[in-house]
């Protein structure tokens, strides 16, 4: 057997296409959706995860508007500009770049996002809908990981599923987006002991730990999906999954590579999220 490698680059071009017409149909209503991108301090890598964003943004149609703080800056100013945001009618999205400096508290910055502009799907509000399966906004990564399996036609109903990462952002959410569309599903993370008699367990088996290799071929079921939502850069300066790619290849049905996977699914997704948000607004029922 050798893998289909899913490529993520290609179904994240296509639905960029789909969510240009979408934009093109709010302009035609007078509407341009607009999305918020604040950061605070010069980490290099968020840097470069901002000017990706924004420039994905104009590829599209989404009017997008920068906001640069020191890394210094006090906390109170950005929650000032956020209640600002909240309440502009142009701001269909707002969205904080993390991390943040020592001196803010996460969960403040993220609560003061108005959960209808929440499009990282980070509020409360929203993963409290993720919980019960009615979710406004569903966080970009595990959405974007969805959406790939949807594309590939690999069913998720019934299916054994281990998420390997038990983050906020990618691993708790991806395990209850999968469980709602009726996986079994289970979660690994760096406590769990002897990961391997997990993992082989797995008809799709999504890691997102940051460790490169973490996955062998011998902890995988042979035809198991493998989605390595890893991004580790080697000393060499290469850029690497989680999962060993190469050893995996002639063993899964299908795999992600990195780059070129699960990474572009997540800025795409953030697209859709303020196009839904801006269609919303609009009184147009979003696409999911
Ligand atoms: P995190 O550090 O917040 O969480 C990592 C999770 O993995 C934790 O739950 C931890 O317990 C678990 N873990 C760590 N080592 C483990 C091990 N040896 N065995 C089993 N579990 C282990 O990270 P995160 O923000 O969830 O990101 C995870 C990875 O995904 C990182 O490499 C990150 O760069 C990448 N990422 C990629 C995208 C993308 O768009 N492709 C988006 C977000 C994160």
């Amino acid at each position: 057997m050798t893998a289909k490698i899913i490529n993520g680059v290609a179904v994240s071009a296509a639905m960029r296409t789909e969510i240009r017409q979408r934009v093109d149909v709010l302009k035609q209503r007078g509407v341009t959706p607009g999305l918020a991108v604040i950061m605070v301090g010069a980490n290099p890598a968020s840097a470069v995860y901002v000017r990706n964003k924004i420039r994905a943004c104009a590829e599209v149609g989404i009017q997008s508007f920068r906001y640069d703080f020191p890394a210094d800056a006090s906390p109170q100013q950005v929650l000032d500009l956020i209640a600002e945001l909240n309440a502009r009618a142009d701001t269909h999205g707002i969205l904080v770049q993390l991390p943040l400096p020592p001196q803010f508290s996460i969960s403040e910055v993220l609560q003061t996002i108005s959960a209808d502009k929440d499009v990282d799907g980070f509020h409360l509000y929203n993963v409290g809908g993720l919980v019960v399966g009615d979710t406004v906004f569903p966080p970009c990564t595990p959405y974007g990981v969805v959406k790939l399996l949807e594309h590939e036609g690999i069913e998720i109903e019934g299916k054994n599923v281990v998420v390997v990462g038990a983050s906020n952002i990618v691993g708790k959410p991806m395990a209850l987006m999968l469980m709602q569309r009726d996986a079994t599903v289970c979660i690994c993370h760096a406590k769990t002991r002897d990961l391997a008699q997990f993992t082989i367990l797995a008809d799709i088996l999504v890691v997102a730990a940051g460790h490169p290799n973490l996955i062998l071929p011998q902890m995988v079921k042979t035809g198991a999906v493998v989605i390595d939502v890893g991004i580790n850069r080697l000393p060499n300066g290469k850029l690497v999954g989680d999962a060993d790619f190469e050893g995996l290849l002639p063993k899964v049905s299908y795999i992600t590579p990195v780059p070129g996977g699960v990474g572009p699914m997540t800025v795409t997704m953030l697209l859709a999220n303020t196009v839904a948000s801006a269609e919303r607004a609009a009184g147009i029922a979003p696409k999911h």
